[in-house]
C-alpha cells in the first residue's frame, strides 16, 4: 500500500488536464509538474466494461481545459492525488460523472458531505436511466476487479468457475457455492464441482 498523507484542503489554480486515462483518471499539469488524479469519491466502469468507453469520453469534454484541484488526499510517494476537479465554468467534473450516469458514487471512500449530496444525483441518474444505468445489470467496478471463484450473469442465473469458458467478469461474484445457490444462482454442470 502508498504511504498516503491526508492534508489539510488545499486548491491548486490553473492546472491543465493533458490526459484522460480513463473516466476517473487524468493527469493534470501543474507549472512545471505533471501529476497523476484520482477523482475523489466516484468509480467509472473500467475501459474494457460496459460504460467504461462512454465515461472516458464524457470526461475527455475536459482535455486540454484549465481546472482548480481541489485535493483530499496527497500520496506522498508516488505525486499522486485524490481530489475534486472544478472547471473555468465552476462545474464539478466528480459530479458531472454522477450526474450524468458514468460513475457511481464510491460508498466505500466517498465520506465527505458532497457524497450525500452525490448519491441523490446518482438516483436521479438512474431513475433516468441515463448513461451506464440504461443497462439492465450494470456491475460496480469495484465488484469487477475482485477475483471470484465464481460468477453468474443475471440472464441466465447459471455461474460458473473462474476458469470455464463461460465465466464472465461483468456477472455478479461468489467465492462460495453455496451461498450463490441461496441466492438463487444454479451452478454450471459442467464446471461447478458438487
Ligand atoms: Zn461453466
Amino acid at each position: 500500500m502508498p504511504k498516503r498523507k491526508i492534508m489539510r484542503i488545499r486548491i491548486w489554480d490553473n492546472c491543465t488536464i493533458n490526459k484522460v486515462v480513463d473516466g476517473d483518471t487524468v493527469y493534470v499539469q501543474r507549472k512545471k509538474d505533471r501529476v497523476k488524479v484520482r477523482l475523489y469519491g466516484i468509480d467509472t466502469p473500467e475501459i474494457e466494461q460496459n460504460g467504461g468507453e462512454e465515461a472516458f469520453k464524457f470526461l475527455y469534454q475536459w482535455h486540454n481545459k484549465k481546472v482548480r484541484v481541489r485535493i483530499i488526499t496527497f500520496y506522498t510517494d508516488y505525486g499522486r492525488i485524490i481530489a475534486i476537479l472544478y472547471d473555468q465554468d465552476g462545474k464539478c467534473l466528480n459530479e458531472e460523472l454522477v450526474k450524468n450516469g458514468h460513475a457511481w458514487v464510491y460508498i466505500t471512500y466517498c465520506r465527505t458531505s458532497i457524497c450525500e449530496q452525490w448519491k441523490i444525483l446518482q438516483k436521479k441518474a438512474k431513475a433516468q436511466k441515463l448513461g451506464l444505468w440504461s443497462k439492465q445489470y450494470p456491475l460496480p467496478p469495484w465488484e469487477y476487479r475482485k477475483d471470484y471463484l465464481f460468477r453468474a450473469t443475471q440472464q441466465t442465473r447459471i455461474f460458473h468457475n473462474n476458469s470455464c469458458p463461460k465465466y464472465r467478469k461483468e456477472g455478479i461474484g461468489f467465492n462460495d457455492k453455496d451461498n450463490a445457490i441461496k441466492n438463487g444462482y444454479r451452478p454450471c454442470l459442467q464446471c461447478v464441482r458438487k
